[in-house]
């Protein structure tokens, strides 16, 4: 396997070192019976330890000579089954068996569509998500602090996440030129109640598309100021100190607006 040359369209750097891979596999913590879904794996650096912790896995591979390898190396191997396709295009909801946990060393040129293409996965146990550093620090921001920003809110709005492992460029070949972090994501047992959702994420959309203004400002064309004051959000704060379940509350009292009788 080690004649593949890293293509970089695919956001290739291949996981080399033994410490990092097993720290990852023991913070997934796989069992026995259930169905892990991977997403880009590539030369197999986590598959083999995940399937030798007796799951079953489902790895998703878009470039041809690595999905040509992974169907050699595991063609014996009857809890392995291979998609040869672009994530993106493929319909996670439809693997069996669910509910299926989601690992995945991502290609950092799709990284956010592959999030949002995961939370909106309907049986999702957990998904274990290699990313930049600096993306795992925003999906994982509480209002307050500098990384707080759109993902934060939007993420927050359907599952916990944490940060669990920081991993050095030297741990890849080719080595990024960014720091990478691992983060679990946890769907909500019951996720917050946002009203109507595509109203909830242009509103957020607005609020931090305008940062440094006023609240009141930024979402003029959505929200009034007394709306914003009656969600108990003052409408001279800006977006980054606003929590999500209060752009949830503000979200509801616009929408109840807009449609008096829904
Ligand atoms: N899991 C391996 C590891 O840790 O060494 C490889 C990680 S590498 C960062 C990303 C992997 O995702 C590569 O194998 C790449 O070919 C694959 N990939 C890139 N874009 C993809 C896509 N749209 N759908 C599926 N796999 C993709």
């Amino acid at each position: 396997m080690s004649t593949h040359r890293a293509r970089k369209r695919f956001g290739q750097n291949f996981l080399h070192d033994p410490a990092v891979i097993a720290r990852i596999v023991r913070v997934v913590a796989p069992q026995g019976g259930q169905h892990l879904v991977e997403i880009g794996p590539g030369q197999a650096a986590i598959t083999q330890p995940l399937l030798a912790s007796g799951c079953q896995v489902t790895a998703i591979e878009i470039d041809r000579d690595l999905a040509s390898m992974l169907r050699q190396k595991f063609a014996d191997e009857r809890r392995f089954s291979l998609i040869e396709q672009d994530v993106l295009k493929v319909d996670l909801a439809s693997l069996q068996p669910q509910p299926i946990r989601i690992v995945g060393n991502l290609p950092y040129n799709i990284s956010t569509p592959v999030l949002f293409k995961v939370l909106a996965c309907p049986n999702l146990t957990d998904a274990h998500v290699m990313l930049q550093r600096e993306v795992v620090d925003r999906m994982v921001a509480k209002a307050g602090e500098p990384a707080y920003g759109r993902l934060s809110v939007m993420l927050a709005a359907v599952a916990s996440s944490q940060r669990v492992i920081d991993v050095g460029p030297g741990a890849f070949k080719p080595a990024p030129k960014v720091q990478s972090a691992v983060a679990r994501i946890t769907p909500l047992p019951q996720p917050l109640d946002v009203g109507d959702s595509a109203l909830f994420a242009d509103m957020v959309r607005a609020a931090f598309a305008a940062r440094r203004k006023t609240l009141s400002n930024a979402l003029k064309a959505i929200a009034s100021a007394a709306e914003i004051s009656a969600a108990d959000i003052d409408p001279g704060a800006r977006a980054e100190v606003v929590s999500p379940a209060q752009y949830a509350t503000l979200a509801k009292r616009v929408a109840a607006r807009a449609s008096p009788h829904a």
